[in-house]
């Protein structure tokens, strides 16, 4: 990649697009349309149909006629997995075109997105395309006059819900082991970030996935999203996105088919900094990128600097220079290395959290505004609050922002007081060069992912999953499958 590739794909025309449903595109039942805004410079980039309930149920009537008939569960695993290969070689092949359109949706830096989304995506679907021949049932230990088979089937039809800060990454934890273990799926990208993501299931049909194996439909989570959360023909939900939606999805399974919800939810993740760390300056460094990339706009953001009082100020100190050496600007040029915020509604939540966490007696030591607003864009400068307390909003609650509260802690049993001290449990991190409390740290902070001595950067060969109010269920590793299948017990007399 480099801009001038960039440079040839930024300003490009980008086509109306409808829902896909069964491999056509089509537009909403009554035609209406929403816009869809750049967070770049504020431009209307294109328009997208702006589904209603009836096309999620023929988005979901169609992915079940798909799943019955048998024309991709039915298929040999061998099939089924020489498609998804083609389907990730082509995301490979598309990756720049996929990447820019992305972030002309999104805002996301053109650097972390080319390997954020395209990369990462085909990566998944990569791995799961290679699994799914080398899952196995199992054999019980039973007595000798019986045979206890323990099968793996695919539970039918999976509802997608994703969100807008990295769509096709989301999309294809959620894609990939579902259509490996031949579920068929209706996806439900997000309103403000669903060019790339219906690119990808483009290509999906491309690489020859059957019709109607993957339906996608755009539109309001009110409204499309609902209705597939309250349908009796959906299987399995899965969910990436609020708490608040998140509860809502509970509450449409509990009164339509008690489908399986599983939800990646937020975080209020702590990165704590012992002085004995071995690089401070790296520490510092990782610290401001584990936050302010993409905006704050990552689940796993380590949102809450815990730093033990011995170092506070210099550690501060050096947080607020790698923030502020962060250039912030058009995420498509590749100097920039804070895009932009996702949507004004998104910027003025931000601000808002900022406004609190000074009148809860926190003290902005940089950034705390909107900047460039000249652009007709949405950016917002790093911004880091020092003297945050455990009951202050900004340690409680998830700004999804370019926003990092500050709080000192004296010792290590204080640090996980403080580290356990939310609803949340998504992510983590401690930084020290003492292997023992390491292990203690990993043991003891309740979160879905601990990270020593780096932040971030988990591969696809490790689960993500939250505890607390930060979800249930993985995604990435083979663990994700559990998710798409159903076990089916077979008990033989012999
Ligand atoms: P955010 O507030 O950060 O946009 P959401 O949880 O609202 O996060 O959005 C994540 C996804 O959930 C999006 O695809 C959105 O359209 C969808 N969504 C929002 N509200 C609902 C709802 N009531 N039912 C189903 N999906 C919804």
């Amino acid at each position: 990649m480099n801009q001038s590739q960039i440079d040839q794909l930024r300003a490009a025309d980008v086509a109306q697009r409808g829902h896909i449903i069964d491999g056509k595109s089509v537009p909403a039942s009554d035609g209406a349309t929403m816009d869809v805004v750049s967070p770049i410079d504020g431009s209307v980039l294109t328009q997208v149909a702006k589904g209603t309930a009836t096309d999620m149920q023929a988005a979901i009537a169609s992915a079940r006629a798909a799943f019955e008939d048998g024309r991709w569960a039915g298929q040999p695993p061998a099939a089924r997995k020489k498609v998804l290969l083609k389907w990730a070689d082509l995301i490979e092949a598309n990756a720049l075109e996929l990447a820019v359109l992305g972030v002309r949706d999104n805002g996301t830096e053109i650097n972390m997105a080319i390997k954020a989304e395209p990369g990462s995506a085909a990566g998944t679907i990569r791995y799961y395309a290679e699994a799914l021949d080398k899952l196995y049932g199992e054999i019980a230990t039973t007595s000798a006059d019986v045979l206890g088979l323990i099968h793996k089937e695919p539970v039918g039809v999976v509802g997608a819900i994703i969100p807008w800060n990295f769509p096709m990454m989301i999309g294809a934890w959620k894609l990939g082991p579902a259509l490996a273990m031949g579920n068929s799926v209706v996806l439900k990208p997000a309103e403000t970030a669903s060019l790339s993501l219906m690119r990808m299931v483009e290509l999906a049909l491309e690489a020859g996935l059957p019709e109607g194996v993957l339906n996608a439909v755009t539109g309001e989570g009110a409204v499309v999203g609902e209705a597939m959360g309250l349908s009796m023909d959906v299987d399995v939900l899965v969910f990436t996105g609020s708490g608040g939606t998140g509860r809502r999805l509970m509450e449409y399974s509990a009164q339509s088919n008690m489908k399986r919800v599983y939800l990646e939810l937020g975080g209020k993740s702590p990165n704590i900094i012992f002085a004995d760390a071995p690089n401070l300056d790296e520490a510092a460094k990782v610290a401001a990128g584990g936050i302010f990339r993409n905006s704050g706009q990552v689940c796993i953001a380590g949102s809450r600097l815990l730093v033990e009082e011995a170092i506070h100020d210099d550690f501060v100190a050096a947080v607020v220079k790698a923030a502020e050496a962060m250039p912030v600007g058009n995420p498509l040029d590749m100097t920039t290395a804070i895009g932009a915020v996702n949507s004004e509604v998104q910027l003025a939540a931000n601000l808002g959290f900022v406004e609190t966490a000074k009148s809860e007696g926190g003290e902005v030591i940089t950034g705390g505004e909107r900047i460039l607003q000249d652009t007709g864009g949405s950016y917002m400068a790093p911004t880091v609050i020092t003297g945050v307390t455990q009951e202050a909003t900004l340690t409680q609650k998830e700004v999804f922002g370019p926003v990092l509260g500050v709080t000192s802690f004296a010792d290590e049993a204080e640090a996980v007081r403080l580290a356990n001290a939310t609803i949340y449990g998504l992510s983590g991190a401690v930084w020290t060069s003492n292997l023992s409390r390491a292990h203690r740290m990993v043991k003891s902070v309740r979160t879905g992912v601990m990270h020593v001595n780096t932040y971030g950067g988990a591969d696809g060969t490790v689960p993500l999953g939250g505890v607390g109010q930060s979800g249930n269920g993985h995604d990435k590793s083979l663990h994700a499958i559990e998710k798409y299948v159903n076990l089916k017990t077979a008990w033989i007399k012999l």
